[in-house]
């Protein structure tokens, strides 16, 4: 067997690239404020922006799109939905929001009390955000080596049970209504939660009364993991996997702009039927009614089908396999990247990358700037932009400061990640000229998305 498996898949349409000399790139870059979040795709060849809602859906998907139900109650596509959910991950109850975000909104508004505290194996961007607009408290309980983008470990998105169960013993379970388990730790490079992980983070919250809330976004690549390197979990195929994950859990939040292989869409789960009430009156206020959630009929349906296509052995192990590509291809010239490579994406480490630049001059954000004039490709800040301020309005000094490279589901080929390996090779050599940013514009919440910036000479 290869070692990088190729493609479980053929190629049925195309979507032709854009290319575009270094001039014109260099431009639109300027115009963007060195924020590749403002680039017009027109300009982009390859786009690791996200993984986020950017997958290539199957002819099975597509031709579930044909079958959409748009009645505004009780679409059939939704029960396909529905069944998804309780067949794959098992929970109960299913509301259906227009994206991630839109089930955490809701999760926070029915779970979270003014002072309250959320646990969680590092912060999520909106996921935060939410917490914190509802009054409370976000505390990062996940092991310090998470932290380290040296440390090798094989379920680095691990909750560290000493700092959840001292927050327990500091603030008291009462201001604890729910801890949040993120399979896998997205802000960490994409890093897994093992199962043994997941059973003791769900025993001491129940000796607690505190709720086990996964953020299961990743589900799909965490139990790649688990199978691949937890004792007892070989034999096991990937549905199997998930479905023991989940049954710690007593709910979820999901975007199914990732592991349920779709462009739009998201859900809440829930087992227990009082919260489930309490989020069936919040949805029609924020996403629509409760069987369409902000989504459209087609919508659900392809996302039906995305659940059950991504517990496909071969499809997330080639998966798995592109990331570890394009890292292998890094290691060997030297570039330093997040060890050991997660689920989604190459992780830059900005910091030994430019090591000249101090952090309040945005060396993530110039990097991923520099490679988009460099060769189109383009990555993102997940540094000290994406860490935001406090409630004091001080910055967040996140340890890692890095560029993403997201690999976007069954997109792009071995191929397309010679050029981004290649391109970051070459600027790793020519580092010592690349310099800082200042920033000249920024906006008040989630700031990574908008905020501009200009070259310090
Ligand atoms: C993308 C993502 C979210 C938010 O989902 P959206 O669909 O973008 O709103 C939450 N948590 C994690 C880990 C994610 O990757």
């Amino acid at each position: 067997m290869s070692k990088y498996p190729a493609e479980p898949y053929k190629i049925k349409v195309v979507e032709p690239l854009k290319i575009t000399t270094k001039e014109e790139r260099k431009r639109a870059m300027e115009e963007a404020g060195y924020n590749t979040f403002l680039l017009y795709t027109e300009d982009v060849y390859i786009d690791l922006l996200t993984d986020s809602g950017t997958t290539a859906m199957s002819d099975n998907q597509w031709a579930g799109m044909m079958l959409g139900d748009e009645a505004y109650a009780g679409s059939r596509n939704f029960v396909n939905l529905e069944k998804a959910v309780q067949e794959v991950y098992g929970f109960k109850y299913v509301v259906p929001t227009h994206q991630g975000r839109g089930a955490e909104n809701i999760l926070s508004q029915i779970m979270i009390k003014e002072g309250d505290y959320i646990p969680g194996n590092m912060y999520f961007t909106t996921t935060r955000a939410h917490q914190e607009l509802n009054g409370a408290t976000f505390v990062d309980v996940v092991l310090d080596e998470a932290h380290d983008s040296t440390i090798e470990l094989p379920f680095k998105g691990n909750i560290d049970l000493n700092k959840y169960q001292e927050l327990i013993d500091r603030v008291g379970a009462d201001k604890i209504p729910y801890i949040c388990l993120a399979v896998t730790v997205n802000m960490a490079g994409g890093q897994p939660v093992s199962m043994q992980n997941i059973k003791e983070v769900k025993e001491i919250s129940e000796k607690h009364g505190i709720k086990v809330m996964f953020d299961a976004t990743r589900c799909v690549e965490n139990a790649f993991f688990i199978k691949e390197r937890e004792e007892g979990y070989q034999d096991k195929t990937i549905a199997d996997i998930l479905k023991i994950m989940m049954s710690y859990a007593d709910g979820c939040t999901m975007s199914g702009k990732k592991d349920c292989l779709v462009n739009i869409g998201g859900f809440l789960a829930l087992n227990d039927e009082k919260l489930y009430q309490r989020a069936t009156e919040l949805v029609v206020v924020y996403e629509g009614l409760l069987t369409y959630g902000g989504m459209a009929g087609r919508d659900m349906e392809a996302m039906a089908r995305g659940i059950y296509e991504a517990c496909d052995y071969h499809y997330i192990e080639h998966r798995i396999s592109q990331i570890r590509y394009l890292g292998d291809k890094l290691e060997a010239a030297g570039v330093p990247f997040v060890k050991p490579v997660g689920g989604h994406a190459i992780f830059l480490d900005a910091k030994k990358f430019l090591p000249h630049i101090p952090q309040d001059q945005f060396p993530a954000q110039r990097l991923a700037a520099e490679l988009f004039i460099d060769s189109g490709v383009r990555a993102m800040e997940r540094g000290i932009v994406s860490a935001g301020r406090d409630k004091d309005g001080n910055n967040y000094y996140p340890k890692l400061e890095l560029v993403r490279l997201t690999i976007p589901r069954r997109v792009y080929t071995y191929a397309h990640l010679d050029v981004v390996a290649d391109s970051i090779i070459e600027l790793y050599e020519k580092r010592d000229q690349i310099q800082g940013l200042k920033m000249v514009y920024e906006p008040p919440v989630l700031r990574f998305f908008t905020a501009r910036f200009e070259p310090i000479s």
